[in-house]
């Protein structure tokens, strides 16, 4: 990925300050002075290592879905939840609205997320020109991070497993681990995810 120098402004997404770009170095981050938000970061071979990340977490995703994640016992009786039985737990009475939205925020739209930047980042990284609607799947990629909420459901288990860990004994499945190792690498991936990086690949190369 070529970063040469480019004239032109940059807008803080934040608080919309107004800068002269200077393209940093590898490494090196541009920081809005205003409210510190990070405008640019660009790192060596970010693109490959953000794929890498999104396979991990799709292949991640989809275990923890069937896999044990939690497994309860209490007086001889014994219950195994799924990730899929959470959420198709209200699947047969009116709140199946709430198993539609459980499913979205928590499976759905992180693997979305992941599948986006195969799409948009996938072919930078083989050298190619950007696939068709590489920039409005990015801009979807962006639209969707607030609605991602895997690591919320993570945190939601843990809280209520403090609390029926008291009635029952609590054994932790695989897949609570899988999602957990999940939240960390989405935390990695959209650390190393410079944005600016990404519209000035993909301008560059259509
Ligand atoms: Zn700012």
């Amino acid at each position: 990925m070529s970063h040469s120098q480019q004239s032109g402004y940059i807008v803080c997404p934040h608080c919309d300050a107004l800068y002269v770009q200077h393209t940093p170095e590898f490494g090196e981050r541009a920081v809005c002075t205003r409210c510190r938000t990070v405008l640019i970061a660009p790192r060596r071979n970010a693109f490959i290592r953000i794929l890498a990340l999104s396979v991990t977490n799709l292949i991640l995703v989809i275990a923890a879905l069937f896999l044990p994640f939690l497994q309860i016992s209490r007086a001889g009786f014994h219950n195994e939840t799924s990730v899929m039985d959470a959420v198709l737990a209200f699947s047969d009475g009116p709140l199946f609205v709430l198993s539609l939205a459980v499913g979205a925020l928590i499976v759905l739209v992180p693997m979305m997320r992941m599948l986006l930047t195969l799409y948009v980042l996938g072919p930078m990284v083989a050298g190619r020109a950007p696939a068709r609607g590489a920039a409005k799947a990015f801009r979807l990629f962006e639209a969707l991070k607030p609605w991602s909420m895997a690591e919320i459901f993570v945190l939601g288990c843990g809280v209520a497993l403090v609390k029926v860990a008291a009635l029952a004994q609590v054994h932790l499945g695989s897949a609570f681990w899988m999602m957990g190792v999940l939240v960390i690498v989405v935390l990695l991936q959209d650390n190393m995810m410079c944005r600016w990086s990404v519209w000035n690949a993909l301008e560059k190369r259509s």
